[in-house]
């Protein structure tokens, strides 16, 4: 046997690093995890949780006014942005504490500091090195900003968090799923938020029926929602940042969120040192195992640039614990992985859009359905849930479910499982629907939209 300080060397403890760490580990390796930044790496530290808990302090705004017409009166509350900021600090702090102690329980070496590959089996961090038989390359990804007059004056989610003053207005560039998500948070918070999209209809990737639905939706709630416009130039006026856009005209505000995309985290990782290969697109090249040209260095997660969703890296980290330290057969299955993005209200699929279950199967049936929300016919809140799902006409499959409304995160969980045991049209509509909910919707549309 080789003799290694360790079997595993993980580099990155984000989502996808700790979990392999923790199940290698578990398996018996002798395991080492450096971590430069933060433990939990991006969803815990500036995504998907401060995200949501910002999602929920959002929320609150609609709920006092909806409140009026089911009775309760009183004066409007006032928001207090460094209450929630610090808040969240401390929930972040103790789930940062978890990681550390599920680290450390499951016996596997925390090193503080940024690992840098020497050879094959080398890592380096600041002046110690530390051999291993695999080395694990889990860095995630860091925000992409393009370079422009300005592009100094602009934040990324990286900052947005923990802003020392609130903005109160706010200018966001992007259309994918970080800015629809701030643009909903801000606004709901207070500010007043104006979003940038360079191209006709943001959301490039989802179902057209759900970007036309948002895109309405969004507007409705106040978000100044503008397409085809980008930044040409930004310059810093008294107390302001001005932004001339490419339509000509000038807008001005306390902050720019660019919300551009998000790049494999890279940067002096030593990959020059090895044989490990990198694509155009700047992620590491894996095979189905993780493993990249360099047969003992391993790279999973949002650096390999799959779907960049937590519960896909934990999904990776898993199998590539089980499989090199488990010898367990265990192969991420990638088909009708669901996903939301929360938007208010949220947004959430699973499966094929219409057009690639069109290009796919041939022909289709499809069902839509757009009604307002029960709360919302006393609250008076003009919001309107649309549903829609995808068949396949030759097996009656349900290959596409995309619905835009209250709680469709949590509602396409279920129906994801159901598209993955390979439920049909058929069985959706022998389904008892729960009543009153909006999900029993799914299993009433009876009627199909268009068929061809
Ligand atoms: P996305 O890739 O989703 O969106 C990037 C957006 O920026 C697109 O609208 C893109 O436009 C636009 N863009 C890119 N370059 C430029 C430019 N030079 N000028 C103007 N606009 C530009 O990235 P995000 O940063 O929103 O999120 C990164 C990833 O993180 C997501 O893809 C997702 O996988 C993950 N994520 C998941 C969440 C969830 O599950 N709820 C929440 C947040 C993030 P175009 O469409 O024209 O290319």
């Amino acid at each position: 046997m080789d003799n290694y300080d360790y079997d595993l060397f993980v580099i990155g403890a984000g989502s996808g690093g700790v979990r392999a760490a923790r199940m290698a580990a578990g398996f018996g390796a002798k395991v080492a995890i450096a971590e430069d930044r933060y433990m939990g790496g991006t969803c815990v530290n500036v995504g998907c949780v401060p995200k949501k808990l910002y999602v929920y302090a959002s929320e609150f705004s609609k709920s006092f006014s909806d409140a009026r017409n089911y009775g309760w009166d009183s004066e409007k509350p006032a928001f207090h942005w460094a209450t929630l900021r610090d808040n969240k600090k401390k929930e972040i702090s103790r789930l940062n504490g978890i990681y550390n102690r599920l680290l450390e329980g499951a016996k596997a070496d925390v090193i503080d500091g940024r690992g840098r590959i020497l050879d094959a089996h080398t890592v380096a961090v600041g002046e110690r090195r530390f051999s291993a038989g695999k080395i694990l390359i889990a860095t995630g990804g860091w925000p992409h900003i393009p370079p422009f007059p300005g592009s100094e004056l602009t934040l990324s989610s990286n900052e947005i968090f923990d802003l020392e003053q609130f903005p109160q207005r706010l200018v966001i560039v992007g259309g994918g799923y970080i800015a629809v998500e701030f643009a909903g948070i801000f606004n709901g918070l207070g500010s007043r938020v104006t979003q940038l999209y360079r191209g006709p209809l943001f959301l490039r990737g989802f179902d057209a029926d759900i970007r036309a639905h948002a895109a309405r939706e969004i507007a409705k709630t106040g978000v100044d929602l503008r397409f085809e416009v980008n930044v040409e130039a930004i310059t810093r006026g008294a107390g302001r940042l001005e932004l001339q856009l490419t339509d000509g005209t000038t807008i001005e505000a306390d902050a720019v969120l660019y919300a551009t995309g998000r790049k494999a985290n890279l940067e002096g990782l030593g990959l020059e040192n090895v044989n490990v290969e990198v694509n155009e697109f700047g992620t590491v090249v894996v095979d189905a195992e993780y493993r990249t040209a360099e047969p003992s260095i391993f790279a999973l997660g949002d650096v390999t640039g799959g779907m960049e969703l937590t519960p896909v890296a934990l999904a990776e980290g898993m199998s590539f614990a089980r499989r090199q330290f488990g010898e367990l057969e265990n192969v991420v299955d990638y088909d009708f992985v669901p996903s939301a993005v929360f938007c208010q209200p949220n947004i959430g699929t699973v499966g094929f859009t219409e057009e690639q279950a069109r290009a796919r199967f041939g022909h289709i049936r499809l069902f839509k359905s757009t009604f307002k929300p029960m709360k919302h016919t006393i609250s008076g809140r003009d919001e309107q849930t649309f549903m829609k799902l995808i068949v396949d006409k030759a097996s009656d499959r349900v290959v596409g479910v995309h619905m835009m409304g209250p709680d469709a995160g949590e509602i396409m969980q279920g129906i994801a499982i159901a598209l993955r045991a390979g439920a049909t049209k058929a069985v959706f509509d022998t389904t008892i629907g729960i009543h009153p909910t909006a999900a029993e919707e799914f299993v009433t549309m009876r009627e199909a939209w268009t068929e061809d």
